[in-house]
């Protein structure tokens, strides 16, 4: 397969804003592909996380910023784990996302961005997730509101979705972490 880089003004800027907000140094990548071989869904994607890797550390623009992975990517963290360097590609794809939110980029799968939004409101406003307040946002954004209802006396029942917001989470911590790390997604907009 060929990759096109295509260098762009933003390409600094883009680079720049991936390391503040992930932490990680791209520059100590070299490679080796361990978190593509791992990643659940880099046999579905036209791109790997090795890739994304590449094509940040050759200062590719915001066309990055559509590809299909950044919203495919399910957050498990594998390849943060499989890496040698230590790097925390995981944190790489979650800020990815947020500079495709921010700069309302052209390809985004689904529903997952909205999805992406309503997990972080919550957290943002409980401290922790919340399921039931997390649902609701999402389906005020899908307006399918009998869409899986089916499957909820039997979630309920076996403990996986709770009715009251969580105790007991340090709120305060949780905003003021949001508010440094520039993650404005959760309900600001
Ligand atoms: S596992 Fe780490 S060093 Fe290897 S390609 Fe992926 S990010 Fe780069
Ligand atoms: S966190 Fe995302 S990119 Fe990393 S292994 Fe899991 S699905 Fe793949």
């Amino acid at each position: 397969m060929t990759i096109t880089i295509a260098k762009s003004k933003q390409a600094e800027g883009l680079i720049r804003r991936v390391e503040e907000i992930s932490g990680v140094d791209l520059n100590v990548c070299y490679q080796c592909k361990k978190c593509t071989s791992g990643c659940p869904v880099a046999k579905l994607t036209a791109s790997s996380p090795s890739e994304i890797m590449r094509r940040l550390h050759l200062k590719a623009g915001d066309e990055l910023l559509d590809s299909d992975i950044i919203w495919m990517c399910v957050s498990c963290e594998t390849c943060s784990a499989r890496c040698p360097m230590g790097i925390d590609v995981a944190a790489v794809m979650d800020a990815l996302r947020t500079l495709a939110l921010e700069k309302k980029a052209a390809r985004q799968e689904g529903n997952v961005p909205l999805f992406n939004r309503a997990f972080l409101a919550t957290v943002k406003l409980f401290g922790r997730t919340y399921d039931i307040a997390m649902i609701a946002a999402y389906k005020m954004g899908t307006l399918k509101f009998m869409a899986d209802t089916e499957k909820f006396p039997a979630m309920l029942k076996k403990g996986k979705i709770a009715l009251l917001p969580p105790t007991g989470a340090d709120r305060k911590t949780v905003r003021r972490i949001f508010k440094k790390t520039g993650h404005n997604r959760g309900g600001d907009k």
